[in-house]
This record gives C-alpha cells, structure tokens and sequence, in this order.
C-alpha cells in the first residue's frame, strides 16, 4: 500500500505521469497492458437473466461482469432494480461463472450488504459528488469505479476521487460521456479526456461507450476509439434480448454484437501495442 502523499500524488495533485498506476479486481488488473472488458446489464433483472448474460458475455472475451443491484434513475416511476432479494443468488452466480462483480452503490447504507458480494463498487454519475458515499468507500477498501458526473470537469472528477484516495488506492476512473448541445446522442462521450488522464494522471481509466452514445451503433465505433485514445479498459451493457432490458433497452447491445466489438476492439489493442485482458 502506497503512504498518503503518494496516494494523494495519484489524484488531483498529480501534474504529469509517465505511468499509470494499477488496480486489481479478482485476478484481472487495471493500468497494465492488457485491457480488461466489463460487459453484463444495465440492471440485473433476476437470476436467470444473471446467468444468462454472464455466460454470454463471458463466452465473447468479457472479464468482469456488470449489474446493477439498484438504479439511479431519472424519474422515481422508472424500474429502481431489484434490490435486496439479489442477494440470496449474487455470491452462487459469480461463483460459478468465476467472474468479479461490478456494482453500483447508490447510498452508504447499502455497503454491509454489498460488500462481500461486490468486487468493485460502481458511483453513478449522479452520485460523483457525493462525498460522504465516496469517504465511507475509501473506508471499505475495495475497488471503486468512479464514473465522471455528466457536467463534472476533469479536474472535479479527480478531486472526486481524492476523497477515496484519502483512504486507499483502488480507484478506477470511468469516462461515461457529458451533457452538450447536441442531441443525436444522449451524451458525447468526452475522449480527450481519456487522452488528458493518461498525460496527466496516474489513475487507470475505463470507458463506457453504452451512455457515452445511448445509440448501439455508435457503441463499438466508440469503443474501439476509446481504445486508441489510450483507455485501460471497456465497461459494456449487454443484455440476452435488447428490446426487453428493464432500463436502458434503447443502448443495450446483444451477444452477437459484443462479440464483434471484442473483436474489433482486441484488434486495435493490438496496434497500440496492447491486448484485451481474457
Ligand atoms: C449505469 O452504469 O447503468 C449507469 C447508471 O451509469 P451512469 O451513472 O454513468 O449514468
Ligand atoms: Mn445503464
């Protein structure tokens, strides 16, 4: 473990790295050379849905699987995942697909039931300024993937991630696309960022081409871009039956077409002297 001046160097105090600093889920390793994929739904809709997708995803080249638990979502009527009763099936699935968890914590008092279960605590870009969660996730000393809020600067993000680095090292950061004018994407997925980080940054960074578009066409494009631009990693929803995913249908892509983005993106890992992490 690093002492607290050289964590504090990995966040916001840091000016310029030669290299990025690592973070390790399970037996997969954040910041090396090889680029490990997170793939799995949006939302995790039940156990069948669970298996079904992290054999899928698995089968294509995915690392670690995603789901989320609970849901932060825009409007109180949509579905908010299923919460607790998740948890009587989590621990067997991962078990036996020999996959860590990705998952998204939405409130401090979630943790005791999440983490033995979660390998990496997911923050929401609703949830990057909330500084109480990201202090008790430093506390817990496990990784965390902290998303950039979607009309957070960089600089923000990186002070975002000081208050986990107050208590541990284990951050990732996630480029998941911000708020612009336009509108023929639900966001703009902001890889200059990516490019900034590694310049400037010692922090591992992911991208998530699913909300950096909203659109499935764009999200393998966008994914192999990410790669070039220097990402250390991919964090994909994919869902069995696209059209019925419980949320975010419209950007969920199928095994088919992950597969094709796996293939796509191992390829210009490639050529960038990289290799996906499988
Ligand atoms: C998600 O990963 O499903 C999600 C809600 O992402 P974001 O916080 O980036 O909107
Ligand atoms: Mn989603």
């Amino acid at each position: 473990m690093n002492s607290p001046r050289d964590i504090a160097d990995l966040g916001s105090q840091n000016q310029a790295s030669a290299s990025t600093h690592t973070v390790r889920v399970g037996r997969w390793v954040f910041g090396g050379r090889d680029l490990p994929v997170i793939a799995g739904p949006c939302s995790i809709e039940s156990e069948a849905h669970l298996r079904e997708t992290a054999l899928g995803v698995r089968q294509s080249g995915a690392a670690l699987l995603r789901g989320g638990v609970y849901k932060m979502r825009t409007s109180p009527d949509s579905f908010q995942g299923i919460g607790e009763p998740a948890f009587q099936f989590l621990a067997q699935v991962k078990r036996d697909l020999e996959m860590p968890l990705v998952s998204e914590i939405t409130d401090p008092r979630q943790l005791p039931l999440m983490i033995d279960v979660v390998d990496m605590f997911q923050v929401g870009s609703r949830n990057m300024y909330n500084y109480e969660l990201l202090k008790e996730l430093g506390q817990a000393k496990k990784p965390v993937l902290l998303k950039r809020a979607f009309a957070a600067t960089v600089d923000e993000w990186l002070k975002a991630a000081d208050y986990v680095l107050k208590g541990h090292d284990q951050v990732v950061l996630c480029e998941r696309g911000i708020r612009t004018f336009e509108t023929s994407t639900r966001n703009t997925l902001d890889l200059n960022s990516v490019a900034y980080l590694k310049a400037h940054a010692q922090l591992p960074v992911i991208v998530d081409p699913s909300h950096g578009t909203g659109r499935p066409e764009l999200i393998t494009p966008l994914a192999a871009a990410a790669i070039a631009a220097g990402a250390d990693g991919l964090i994909v929803e994919v869902h069995p039956r696209p059209r019925e995913a419980k949320s975010d249908a419209f950007q969920a892509i199928g095994f088919a077409h992950f597969t094709a983005l796996v293939d796509r993106c191992a390829r210009v890992a490639e050529a960038c002297d990289r290799r996906l992490a499988r």
